[in-house]
């Protein structure tokens, strides 16, 4: 079979590049090895909220209508919106349809799909970002008799031992699992490392609103000084309850939650976490208030004081000198340790030289570097800040749409390509 593009995988950033093929009538199939939004139907557990308000979970052509902006969605609500939007934007979407290989080929791109080849001139990898989870080498060392989780394989506590549980890492994962596992009545360890301290609001509004007003959403890839860094940037100790509560280490001790460094290594059963806990707390301390720092001067600069409540801090974080150096992991206190510890992709099928040392697949701004015709979406940081959330596929599907109409219009002539036309706004 012959296509002019393919997208592989239809979450989020898969429809919305459909879309925007669509737009520029461009043919194009989406290859999804299980249903829309498989990744959110699969893998998040089931009290996950976005932590992103509703009246941001847009995408192209689709704007949050519902009766609730300032609330934080369910996982069947992202379902059903995504669900929706692929119906109402009309994406060729082929379901439980798993790609193999991708590899080079004369004219563009073979790609291997369940039993059949697929050959096309264009392909964007929309897999996603957190396919896997990132354990780090450490775990090797934890006993045996311990239950492993990650956030992909957790559920509920219902699912856990009894007894104690270590949960390593504090980014927005961890810290919301940490909580709710607590909740449950077994007594939580959390191992926290760097992290990104934010209120879920302030001065009246929810943080996003400062993060999108301010700009910092907005900010590209190719003016940022560190890159790389921003591109690893832990995600924010936010979570979405109706209550808008806050997820920060304070409120977690205030639970109950016991708060340890970053766990370093594991010695003959033994977990040694970091004394550089404080260290860790002060700097996320410093750079939240840094951020409200420049929300208070965009604000003042916009002439909003007098709309707005006044500038206001928060305690900093509070740290407990008794923070445990080790927990010993053979004693039985422990029965559970869960990953929280990041994402990383899967692209193990990609028969294409187009990564680095690190395994990460080189791009400029989603378009892969060394591979015309080949383009990735959905990766942190991939074009703005705004590319680690969903709505940040808008801008990103344009710029790359763009460049991909371009790059075919230079090739020569194939079936499949046929002049723009308009889009259409869907409601929903
Ligand atoms: C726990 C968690 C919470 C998050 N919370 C938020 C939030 O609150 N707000 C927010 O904006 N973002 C949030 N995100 C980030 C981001 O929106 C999600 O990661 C989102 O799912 C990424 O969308 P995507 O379309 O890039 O990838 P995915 O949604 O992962 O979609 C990729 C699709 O590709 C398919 N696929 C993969 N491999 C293949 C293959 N070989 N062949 C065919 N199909 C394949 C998958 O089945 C999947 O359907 C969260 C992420 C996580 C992990």
């Amino acid at each position: 079979m012959q296509t002019t593009a393919v997208v592989i995988g239809a979450g989020h950033a898969g429809l919305a590049m459909s879309r925007r093929l669509t737009e520029r009538s461009i043919d194009h199939v989406v290859l999804e090895r299980g249903e829309v939004a498989h990744s959110w139907r699969i893998q998040r557990w089931p009290s996950l909220r976005l932590l992103t308000p509703n009246w941001l979970t847009r995408l192209p052509g689709l704007d949050y209508a519902g009766d609730d902006p300032d609330g934080y969605m369910p996982v069947t609500g992202v379902v059903a919106t995504l669900t929706r939007y692929a119906r109402l934007a009309g994406a060729p979407v082929r379901t439980a349809t798993t790609v193999h290989a991708l590899r080079a080929a004369a004219e563009g791109f073979e790609i291997q799909a369940n039993d059949d080849v697929l050959c096309t001139r264009a392909v964007v990898l929309a897999t996603g970002a957190c396919s896997l989870p990132a354990i780090p080498a450490v775990a090797g060392a934890v006993p045996r008799s311990i239950t492993a989780l990650t956030p992909l394989t957790y559920r509920d506590p219902g699912q856990l031992p009894d007894g104690g549980v270590l949960v390593v890492g504090a980014s927005a994962s961890g810290a919301q699992l940490a909580g709710e596992i607590h909740r449950s009545g077994r007594p939580v360890t959390l191992a926290v490392g760097e992290h990104v301290r934010l209120p879920r609001r302030y001065r009246g509004r929810d943080i996003f609103w400062w993060l999108e007003a301010t700009g910092l959403l907005a900010e590209r890839y190719d003016q940022i000084d560190d890159l790389t860094r921003a591109r690893h940037l832990p995600s924010p100790q936010l979570t979405g309850t109706p209550q808008a509560t806050m997820t920060d280490l304070n409120a977690l001790t205030a639970q109950g939650v016991r708060i340890a460094g970053r766990l370093g290594r594991v010695i003959d059963g033994v977990a040694q976490f970091s004394g550089s806990l404080a260290n860790t707390c002060t700097l996320a301390d410093l750079k939240m208030n840094r951020f409200l720092n420049r929300a208070d001067e965009w604000a003042t600069a916009s002439g909003l004081d007098g709309e707005l409540p006044p500038p206001h801090r928060f305690a900093l974080t509070r740290v407990d000198l008794r923070s445990p150096l080790e927990l010993d992991l053979s004693s039985g206190e422990i029965a559970t340790v869960l990953w929280a510890t990041g994402f990383r992709p899967d692209h193990s099928w990609l028969d294409i030289p187009v990564r680095d040392r690190t395994g990460h697949i080189r791009h400029d701004g989603g378009v892969v570097t060394g591979a015309p015709g080949l383009y990735i979406l959905g990766m942190p940081m991939l074009r703005t800040r705004a590319s680690t959330y969903i709505h940040g596929a808008a801008t990103d599907t344009e710029a790359l749409a763009d460049h991909l109409y371009s790059f075919l219009s230079n090739q020569r002539p194939w079936q499949g390509i046929r002049s723009p036309r308009p889009s259409t706004i869907i409601s929903g």
